[in-house]
């Protein structure tokens, strides 16, 4: 069951019901045009009903004879005088004659094929039975659509549309028809007259009645448009709704992927940025390595070029280190690497950048600091160092190298000049600051 749901669903999703539609309507159009066609032969023969009736019911003298083929009604009469208007012809019944007849409202053409034999117009009377004014036993009271008119030559059937017929005005006089009621009706015909018309001279004729033919469609135009609308219009309607659900659960299926993307940019970013951090970074110290320094050195150049912000540079080395890591082992060399950076970072600034130089050499990079500051830190640092306990096994001390950038100057001869102030540092005796000479200018 809901495989066939599903292959429904999917006729609509895929727009071939559209298709189909088209061509559905394409053909109920063409076979509207050329086929549907609902005609309605009255073969005269089998309709046992027929009478003749002329004026005498009406207090004429008019003579009359009906002869029946089989397939036509010949009426022989001579009109004579003694009716106001004398006339001649046949009652053709079509059910009861009197409350039941044949519903011809749906036809779009009517073809009375009358052959008369002698002069003027014949009268087509179609009876209407309408229950508001109908009275019990009393024809007269079945309404009178009338059509008057000239026959054709022999073969030719007249035809008519409905909208030709009135119904007769001494008719409405006579009965006092409501004007709504007054109207051409024929959704029951209990029984059709064909008679001689208006002005019929006087004298012998003949009229001869070969045959009824009622022609229309199967379904009204009205119909077939109102069908063909409403199943456009529902087929649409669905589409739209399963449009819209689709639409739907197309949201919030990229909404899902969005935040999963979003999810995933983000574990990136996060990853990019330690990445970074890791790079510019020394594992054992955390101290930035020459990587992350140099983005440091290019800021301070920039900020001593542009405003004047004087740079120090303070290289510091510890002190027989190598002695440290033969004695007690690497890793206490390394204790003493981590405790040292530790000191020294609770020291400066934040401002300040600790970089590992090299393996027990250190630099920090003191912005907006003259020479002169840059040295009393370092002393500072270096007394520090000489007092703190940063392994328990014996005291470390630091020997330091200062020198104060100068504009312009390519930063390698700052690093010699900061070199050389080291090298004298430890030729002096180690557990000592010594300045780089610096003119300002
Ligand atoms: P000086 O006072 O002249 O600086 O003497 P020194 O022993 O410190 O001299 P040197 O620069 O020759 O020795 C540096 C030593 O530092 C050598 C190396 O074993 C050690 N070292 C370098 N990097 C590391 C490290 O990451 N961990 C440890 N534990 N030792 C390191
Ligand atoms: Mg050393
Ligand atoms: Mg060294």
């Amino acid at each position: 069951m809901s495989q066939i749901m599903e292959k429904i669903y999917a006729l609509f999703r895929m727009n071939i019901l559209i298709f189909v539609l088209l061509a559905a309507t394409v053909i109920a159009l063409f076979a509207y045009q050329n086929g549907l066609d609902d005609i309605e032969f009255l073969n005269l023969s089998d309709y046992p009903y027929v009478i003749a009736e002329s004026d005498s019911v009406d207090g004429g003298t008019s003579a009359i004879a009906l002869e029946r083929t089989d397939s036509s009604i010949i009426v022989d009469y001579e009109l004579r005088e003694g009716y106001a208007y004398p006339y001649a012809g046949v009652k053709i019944f079509l059910g009861d004659g009197k409350v039941r007849g044949k519903d011809l409202s749906h036809y779009d053409s009517i073809f009375v094929w009358v052959k008369p034999r002698g002069e003027g117009t014949v009268r087509l009377y179609m009876r209407g039975y309408d229950s508001s004014f109908y009275r019990q036993d009393d024809e007269t009271s079945l309404k009178f659509n009338e059509v008057e008119f000239f026959p054709l030559e022999e073969t030719y059937p007249a035809v008519f549309v409905p909208q030709e017929f009135r119904v007769a005005s001494w008719w409405v006089a006579q009965n006092e028809i409501n004007v709504h009621k007054a109207r051409v009706d024929l959704s029951n015909i209990p029984l059709i007259e064909i008679q001689t018309g208006t002005n019929a001279p006087l004298g012998y004729g003949t009229l001869e009645i070969r045959g009824l033919c009622f022609k229309g469609k199967k379904i009204a135009k009205v119909d077939l448009v109102t069908i063909l609308v409403s199943v456009w219009f529902v087929t649409f309607l669905i589409i739209l709704v399963i449009r819209f659900f689709d639409y739907s659960r197309e949201r919030v299926a990229n909404k899902r992927k969005q935040e999963e993307l979003e999810k995933n940019l983000a574990a990136l970013q996060i990853e990019k940025s330690e990445y970074e951090k890791s790079s510019k970074e020394d594992p054992l110290t955390g101290c930035l390595n020459r990587a992350g320094f140099s983005s440091i050195l290019l800021r301070e150049q920039e900020n001593l070029s542009k405003n004047g912000c004087p740079v120090s540079f303070v290289m510091l080395d510890i002190d027989h280190f190598k002695e440290v890591n033969d004695t007690y082992g690497h890793s206490v060399g390394d204790e003493v690497l981590v405790n040292l950076t530790r000191l020294i970072r609770d020291k400066i600034r934040n401002t300040d950048a600790l970089v590992r130089w090299g393996g027990e050499e250190f630099v920090i990079l003191c912005g907006d600091t003259p020479i002169q500051n840059a040295q009393f830190l370092a002393e500072k640092l270096r007394v520090a160092i000489e007092g703190a306990t940063l392994i328990k096994q014996q005291q470390v001390t630091c020997s330091f190298g200062i020198a104060e950038m100068i504009p312009g100057e390519d930063p390698k001869k700052l690093f010699e000049r900061a070199d050389k102030a080291l090298y004298s540092a430890k030729e002096g005796g180690r557990n000592r600051v010594v300045s780089a000479m610096f003119k300002r200018r």
